[in-house]
Formats: structure tokens, C-alpha cells, sequence
């Protein structure tokens, strides 16, 4: 049975040797990391047991952070991509839905909340193969 405390995860426990809090330090670092080739950084939390000399997340905030971080990069690019291309081929995000056999709405909808992780690979991929939205144009053209 967990107390509170541990639930939430504020009480912190060196994996090793079982020290509890007042034995464990905590290092802050800015680490740069790469996705799908944008580099991104986010504060890291390095634990160390003073009484055996371990170092590591002991409370896992770090996989959060990482999470955290991608979140904002994949929306902030995402929503970059769709107005680049918006502005390049002069669509409106009314023109990018009905292009794309979208929702009326659903472009802009992008543009102002979260971008998915396939949303975003699909206007990346718009955005480095514009050659594309002519293929598209066809499509829709086509009986
Ligand atoms: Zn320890």
C-alpha cells in the first residue's frame, strides 16, 4: 500500500541502497537531444546517493520531461509546416481541406491546438516534397 506521499511521488529512495531523501542530491542539466532531426532541450534531473554513490532519475521525472519536450516541439514545427505551406502555394486552411478531403475546419483546428504525430510527418512531408500537392490536385480533379 502506498502512503500519499510516495503515490505522488515526492518521496524520493535511492534504488541501490535505500537511502531516503536527505541523502540524495539533485543536479539540474540542459541536455540537447535530437527528434526526427530537430533539436530540442529540456532540463534534466540527476539524482545522487551520497551515502552509496548511485546517480540516475530515482523518481523517473525525466521520461515526463522528455515527453513534455517533444509535445511542444512536434506542435510548434507541425503548426510551422502547415502555415509554410499555406503561405508558399497561397491556400487558405478552408483550400488545405478540401484538398485533402478533410472536415472543413479541421486545418485550422490544427493550427491553433495540438499537432499529432501523423499530422505533423504528413505536413513535414508536404513541406520538403511540395511536388506533392500537385499529385493531390490531380487526384482531386480527376471523375
Ligand atoms: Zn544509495
Amino acid at each position: 500500500m502506498f502512503s500519499d506521499t510516495q503515490h505522488r511521488g515526492a518521496i524520493m529512495i535511492c534504488p541501490v541502497c535505500g537511502s531516503e531523501k536527505d541523502k540524495i542530491s539533485i543536479t539540474n542539466n540542459i541536455v540537447e537531444k535530437h527528434w526526427f532531426g530537430i533539436p530540442f532541450r529540456y532540463q534534466e534531473k540527476l539524482n545522487t546517493c551520497s551515502w552509496c554513490g548511485s546517480e540516475g532519475d530515482f523518481t523517473g521525472v525525466n521520461d515526463i520531461k522528455i515527453t513534455d519536450a517533444i509535445d511542444a516541439v512536434r506542435t510548434k514545427y507541425g503548426q510551422g509546416y502547415i502555415e509554410g505551406i499555406m503561405e508558399n502555394h497561397n491556400l487558405s486552411p478552408v483550400s488545405i481541406d478540401r484538398l485533402l478531403g478533410l472536415d472543413i475546419g479541421t486545418t485550422s483546428k490544427m493550427q491553433n491546438n495540438d499537432v499529432k504525430q501523423i499530422e505533423f510527418l504528413f505536413f513535414r512531408l508536404l513541406k520538403e516534397y511540395p511536388q506533392v500537392l500537385k499529385v493531390l490536385e490531380r487526384w482531386k480533379l480527376e471523375p
